[in-house]
């Protein structure tokens, strides 16, 4: 199966969840079991050689492949949650949205300075989300940080934002 397959089974919906936006619906890729697949074979291709120790993923679009992978690269899933949802004592960063404020938390015990991590989102489009996530897990000093996507929007430029030490790669550049 090509990249063009895996694309054209992600579904376009013009003025979701405002006018004006075209949103990528990864659900129609996700209940393909072929395609699922496939997906999962080529972000395991990507980063079975890392040395990954934990796949971080972020809520919540990125808590589907996000276990799937982790289990293929014998690696732990560590979640990054919206404010108020993660029992424990988090450390907590903020990043400017189009409309006013976000902010994404993680467990302050999930990861440590032996960690490779593999940070996972489902798509990138402005990179305000995943720099934010970047942030939070360079607190925790890992040996190293990959960012993964599913899909990378390559008109919004978002991979602009991040620094040449983080390894960005998105499956499929719409
Ligand atoms: P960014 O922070 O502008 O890069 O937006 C990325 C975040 O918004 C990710 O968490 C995505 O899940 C979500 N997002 C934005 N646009 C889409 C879309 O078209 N499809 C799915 N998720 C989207």
């Amino acid at each position: 199966m090509s990249k063009e397959t895996l694309a054209k089974s992600i579904r376009e919906i013009p003025d979701f969840p405002i006018p004006g936006i075209l949103f990528y619906d990864v659900t129609t890729l996700f209940k393909d079991p072929a395609r699922l697949e496939e997906l999962s074979d080529t972000m395991y291709e990507m980063y079975k050689n890392k040395g990954i120790t934990k796949v971080v993923g972020i809520e919540s679009r990125g808590f589907i492949m996000g276990p799937i992978l982790a289990t293929r690269l014998n690696a732990g899933f560590i979640p990054i949650r919206k404010p108020g949802k993660l029992p424990a004592e988090t450390i907590e960063e903020s990043y400017d949205k189009e409309y006013g404020k976000d902010t994404i938390q993680i467990h302050k015990d999930a990861l440590n300075e032996n960690d490779v991590v593999l940070l996972h989102d489902d798509l990138l489009a402005t990179g305000g989300t995943m720099e934010a996530a970047c942030k939070l897990v360079q607190k925790m000093n890992p040996k190293k940080i990959y960012v993964n996507f599913i899909i990378e929007l390559k008109n919004l430029h978002g991979k602009d934002l991040f620094n040449k030490d983080v390894e960005v790669q998105s499956v499929l550049s719409l």
